[in-house]
């Protein structure tokens, strides 16, 4: 039984509404502390979740509602150029990639969290902690606090409680990339079901067909500055998207999905980031979940995934374990290797974003056959066929097995 009974969890983006929902299941009392003043302001662009992600959020019974909303992606084809190179295959036996639009996705949470008796409160910057034997204190910068049992980091990528846990913690890391993305009336004639990632020109996109047979696309710009979202969106959207039509100019459809795309409908996303290893990952009553300790490359469509599993495991830990240490000790033993080995996979897909001239005479040879001798049980099955056993026990066993 956990001396545990309740958790404010920083951040209600996607890991921190879960964790929320799976600490109510697990009997423990969560509130949500948000720095954004309302629920998704500013949220937009899409983002996808593979089986292993949608398996987790069935843990918290949302999985349902974010079906019935996002659009299955059943089919993913990668082009060069204007030419595709075929099919990348795809493990047996599983349900397909869903895509989402994060507004969605955070209108569901929010609204699953809520029936669930999580409390959120917004307008709620974390800026400090005060720890005793007794419980955690929590202050924000409108100079109000909140008092819990403990704290759960879900505060993203530029985390402030990593630095409370850990003042000489590694920040995050740019990839180089600043990431774009709109949904636009292209008049393309897409396959339902299918996601094309293409190596343009000048620089990497995707797109795909949504549900009301419009286009949505992704950008991966390079950039020698990681702009942070609040810096790219300082900038006018029409330099974007001058930018955009001149990177895309010589690509089919990415000329075709820039020229489409309006100051409207651009989604300015902003620096795309890693985060590299984590030493510490919890001190006393205070431990980190999703992308503040573990955010990988863009380019392995787990970022949110992970988020989720992390979240749900977190909270079977603190259920079955008797104390803050143990719980955050299991939970590391059972997620570090995991996440650390996506984000190892992420990064190495990263820097073929933009192929040589060389690379580009190579690959339409040389992925095909790479594809078909590809143990694809071996790389991908134990990334998307994870599923977590709500049901089972966390022993301290976890420490030596670490699954
Ligand atoms: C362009 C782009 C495309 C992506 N595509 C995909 C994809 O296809 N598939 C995928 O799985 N992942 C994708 N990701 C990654 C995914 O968005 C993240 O992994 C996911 O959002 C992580 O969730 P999180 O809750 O940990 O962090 P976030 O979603 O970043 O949420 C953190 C929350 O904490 C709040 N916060 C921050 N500091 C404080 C504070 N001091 N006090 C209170 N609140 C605070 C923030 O306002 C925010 O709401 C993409 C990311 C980008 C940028």
């Amino acid at each position: 039984m956990s001396k545990i009974a309740t958790a404010i969890v920083i951040g209600g983006g996607i890991a921190g509404p879960v964790a929320a929902m799976a600490l109510r299941k697990a009997g423990i009392e969560a509130s949500v502390y948000e720095a954004y003043p309302r629920p998704s302001e500013g949220i937009g662009g899409a983002l996808a979740l593979e089986p292993n992600g949608l398996s987790a959020l069935g843990v918290i019974g949302a999985a349902d509602a974010v079906r019935a909303v996002a659009t299955p992606i059943t089919r993913s084809v990668l082009a060069l150029g204007n030419r595709q190179l075929g099919e990348i295959p795809s493990l047996p036996g599983l349900p397909p990639r869903h895509v989402i639009e994060r507004a969605d996705l955070h209108r569901i949470l929010d609204e699953h969290a809520r029936t669930a008796g999580v409390r959120f409160e917004h307008g709620k910057r974390l800026i400090g902690v005060e720890e005793s034997k007794r419980g955690i204190k929590a202050r924000f910068e409108d100079g109000t606090a909140a008092s819990a049992d403990m704290l759960i980091g879900a505060d993203g990528v530029r985390s402030t409680v990593r630095g409370l846990i850990d003042p000489t913690a590694p920040g995050a890391s740019f990839t180089g990339l600043l990431g774009f993305g709109a949904t636009v009336d292209a008049g393309l004639d897409l396959e339902p079901g299918t996601m094309t990632f293409a190596f343009g020109r000048r620089a990497y996109y995707l797109y795909w067909r949504t549900r009301d047979g419009r286009t949505a696309w992704g950008a991966n710009l390079p950039a020698a500055k990681p702009l942070t979202l609040r810096e790219a969106r300082a900038l006018p959207t029409e330099h974007w998207l001058d930018t955009l039509r001149a990177t895309y100019a010589d690509d089919d459809p990415g000329a075709c999905l820039a020229r489409c795309t309006t100051p409207g409908n651009l989604q300015v996303v902003g620096a795309l980031q890693i985060m590299p290893h984590v030493p510490h990952w919890y001190r006393g009553r205070m431990v980190l979940v999703g992308d503040s300790v573990h955010a990988p490359s863009n380019s392995t469509g787990q970022g949110a995934s992970l988020a989720i599993e992390s979240a749900v495991q977190l909270a079977r830990c603190v259920r079955d374990l008797p104390d803050a240490r143990s719980a955050f000790e299991a939970y590391e033993a059972l997620r570090r290797s995991r996440v650390e080995g996506i984000a190892k996979r992420g990064a190495k897909i990263n820097h073929s974003k933009a192929p040589s001239r060389v690379a580009r005479v190579f690959m339409p040879l040389a992925l095909p056959l790479m594809f078909k001798l590809m143990d694809l049980e071996k790389t991908m099955g134990a990334e998307q066929r994870y599923a977590i056993d709500w049901s089972a026990r966390v022993g301290s066993a976890v420490r030596a097995s670490a699954a």
